[in-house]
């Protein structure tokens, strides 16, 4: 099992963002992607996932040998993709247990019923794991958060989710040290040989706390180096100063 990103080219209003990527992430694995500004990374994570303002002009994404071309997003969302944002959005008059609890009738089958106490039950274990205060369950999902509190909401919906292929787009910026743990304390339970991971950070910081299995580097929409977690700490110290001697 396993996502496979092909030979990806796409363009954003026109522009050509993404030229030619190509990423195995199988599952059991965690792969982490790093790279400058503007180097196309969470283009990458938002067309994985199926957003509309991303036009795939060559290659494709196949999720366990399945080509995701055709899926709309909540599709894609069902069929085992999750992506945390790097900047969530607020969803102003749903709350945050109402719009989990959506989220996964919409993966009962047709007729069943989610079953309501064993629903609240584990999304209280989930924020107690992630030290979340209850009272984020009745507020509207993101709605005046702080960048860390959307940050955490987006990892409580991912292990509400149990989603196959998880997609954390710089879900470490923003938070502090003490959160920073806590977040990576949830992916890592989550760590499963039924899952993959795409971890994409600009900081080598949080891999301290989710060991990566593959580090790669995607500079001008494409992937230039991939490596061990080594490769971070190296990037950590002597930075991208590599990509412009080789251009
Ligand atoms: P990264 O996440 O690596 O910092 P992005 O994928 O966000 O980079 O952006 C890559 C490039 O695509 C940037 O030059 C950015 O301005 C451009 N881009 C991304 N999304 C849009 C959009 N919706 N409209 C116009 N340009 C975009
Ligand atoms: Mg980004």
């Amino acid at each position: 099992m396993s996502l496979i990103i092909e030979n990806l080219h796409a363009t954003v209003e026109g522009s050509p963002i993404l030229k030619g990527l190509s990423l195995e992430i199988p599952t059991g694995e965690v792969h982490a992607i790093m790279g400058p500004n503007g180097s196309g990374k969470s283009t990458l994570s938002k067309i994985i996932a199926g957003h509309e303002d991303y036009e795939v002009t060559q290659g494709r994404v196949l999720l366990d040998g399945v080509d995701i071309a055709d899926l709309e997003v909540d599709e894609r969302s069902r069929a085992g993709i999750f992506l945390a944002f790097q900047y969530p959005a607020e969803v102003p008059g749903v709350s945050n247990a109402n719009f989990l609890r959506a989220a996964l009738q919409s993966r009962m089958p047709e007729g069943e019923e989610i079953d309501a106490v064993a629903f609240y039950k584990q999304m209280y274990a989930r924020m107690d794991e992630l030290e979340m205060d209850r009272k984020f369950t009745s507020r509207a999902v993101n709605e005046g958060f702080s960048g860390g509190e959307k940050k955490r909401n987006e990892i409580l919906q991912m292990m509400m989710l149990e989603p196959r292929y998880c997609l954390l787009d710089e879900t470490d910026s923003g938070l502090d040290i003490d959160a920073l743990k806590i977040v990576a304390k949830g992916v890592n339970a989550m760590r499963s040989d039924h899952r993959g991971f795409l971890v994409i950070t600009h900081y080598q910081r949080l891999l301290d706390y989710i060991q990566p299995d593959h580090v790669h580097v995607l500079a001008d929409g494409q992937i230039v180096k991939s490596g061990g977690k080594e490769l971070a700490l190296e990037l950590e110290k002597s930075g991208y100063d590599f990509l412009k001697q080789s251009a």
